[in-house]
C-alpha cells in the first residue's frame, strides 16, 4: 500500500469519522493490518485476529467473503469487553483488492438482549453460536462449504509462508446410493451424522478442522502434517468406518469409505489445483476397489 493510497483512505475514513469507532484495512489472507489511528493510518505488526483474543482464526471470516464475492458483510464479535459489528467491504487500492474492516461498539444497544448479568464466557458462547451457524453444516455439524473455500486460501499461505507441512484428505461414501435406496434417506442420514463424528473425533481439536464438502464427500485439512500423517489418519477414519455397525429396521448394516490423502510439497498451488489433485487419489481409491486410503505428495509423486 503506498502513501496515495494511505491518503485516499484518510480522506474516506475522516468523512465517516462518526460511523464506527475503529476502521482498519485487512489483507484477509495474510491476515496482515492497516489500522487508523491518531489521525493516520498505520501498518500494524498484530495480525486482524488478535482483536478479538481468540489465539485463532475468526472461523467466520467476513473479510474473506467480502474480498472474495466483492460485496459487504456483516458480523458481530466480541473481544471480552465490548460487543463491535464489523462491517467489511472490498476496496482496490493500487490494482490490489483489500477490505476495509469498520467497526462499531454495538454493546449498549441492545442488539444481543439480556447481556446484563453474564459472565465473559457466556457472552462469548452467544456470539460464537451466530457466528457458527454462518459456517457449519447442520446435519453433521463439520464446517460447511463456505467455511472450506474461505479457510483452504488461508491454510495454503500460512503453509507456504512459514515452510510448514500441510495435507489434506478427501473422503466419499462407498455405493452410498444403495444406502439410500435399501433403507430410506433417513437412514442415509444417520450414517453422515455418524461418520462426521467418527472424522471429528480423529483429527486434532483446534488444529486441524474438516468439513462436509458435498453430499456425501468430506474434506479434512491437517495443519502441519506430514503425507505419513495424513495417511495414519485417513486409515484410522477408514478402519473406524468398516468396524460401525447401525441397525436399521432390525438389519445390521455396516458401510466403508474411499479416501485421498495429498500433502503440499515446495511449490505454492491454487486451491482449485490443490482439489483436483486430492481428488484424483481420491478416484484412484474408488477405481482400485474401494474402502481404500490412496496417498501422496506433490514433490515425489509417490503413492505410499
Ligand atoms: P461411489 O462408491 O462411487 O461413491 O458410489 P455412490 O453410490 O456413493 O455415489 P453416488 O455419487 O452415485 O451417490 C451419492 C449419493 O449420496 C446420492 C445421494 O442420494 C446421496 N446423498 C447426497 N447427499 C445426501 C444427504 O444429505 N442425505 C442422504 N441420505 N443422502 C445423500
Ligand atoms: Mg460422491
Ligand atoms: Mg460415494
Amino acid at each position: 500500500m503506498n502513501s496515495t493510497d494511505l491518503q485516499f483512505l484518510k480522506e474516506f475514513v475522516d468523512r465517516f469519522d462518526k460511523l464506527f469507532d475503529l476502521i482498519r484495512v485487512v489483507d484477509p489472507v495474510k491476515k496482515q493490518i492497516v489500522q487508523y489511528q491518531n489521525l493516520s493510518f498505520e501498518v500494524l505488526t498484530s495480525i486482524c485476529y488478535d482483536y478479538w483474543k481468540n489465539d485463532a482464526h475468526c472461523a467466520n471470516c467476513v473479510s474473506y467473503r467480502a474480498m472474495k464475492e466483492n460485496d459487504t458483510f456483516v458480523k458481530i464479535e466480541y473481544n471480552k469487553e465490548k460487543i463491535y459489528m464489523v462491517t467489511a467491504s472490498p476496496i482496490t487500492l493500487s490494482n490490489q483488492t483489500y477490505v476495509v474492516e469498520m467497526l462499531k461498539d454495538i454493546s449498549e444497544t441492545g442488539i444481543i438482549p439480556d447481556l446484563k448479568g453474564k459472565t465473559i464466557e457466556e457472552i462469548n458462547n452467544i456470539i460464537d453460536k451466530l457466528n457458527k451457524e454462518v459456517i457449519t453444516d447442520p446435519l453433521t455439524d463439520l464446517f460447511n462449504r463456505r467455511y472450506l473455500n474461505e479457510r483452504l486460501p488461508v491454510d495454503l499461505y500460512d503453509a507456504f509462508n512459514n515452510h510448514t507441512k500441510l495435507s489434506f484428505i478427501m473422503l466419499d461414501i462407498d455405493y452410498f446410493k444403495i444406502i439410500n435406496d435399501t433403507y430410506g434417506h433417513t437412514a442415509g442420514d444417520v450414517i453422515l451424522q455418524e461418520l462426521g463424528t467418527i472424522i471429528k473425533n480423529s483429527i486434532r481439536k483446534n488444529v486441524d478442522w474438516a468439513a462436509r464438502y458435498g453430499g456425501e464427500e468430506f474434506f479434512v485439512s491437517l495443519i502441519g502434517a506430514d503425507s505419513l500423517s495424513a495417511y495414519t489418519v485417513a486409515e484410522k477414519i477408514r478402519k473406524t468406518v468398516e468396524t460401525k455397525k447401525f441397525d436399521f429396521a432390525g438389519n445390521t448394516v455396516s458401510i466403508t469409505v474411499s479416501a485421498g490423502c495429498y500433502t503440499i510439497g515446495d511449490h505454492e498451488l491454487t486451491v482449485e489445483e490443490l482439489l483436483g489433485y486430492v481428488d484424483q487419489n481420491l478416484y484412484r481409491a474408488k477405481q482400485n476397489g474401494r474402502n481404500m486410503v490412496v496417498a501422496n505428495c506433490q514433490k515425489s509423486n509417490t503413492a505410499i
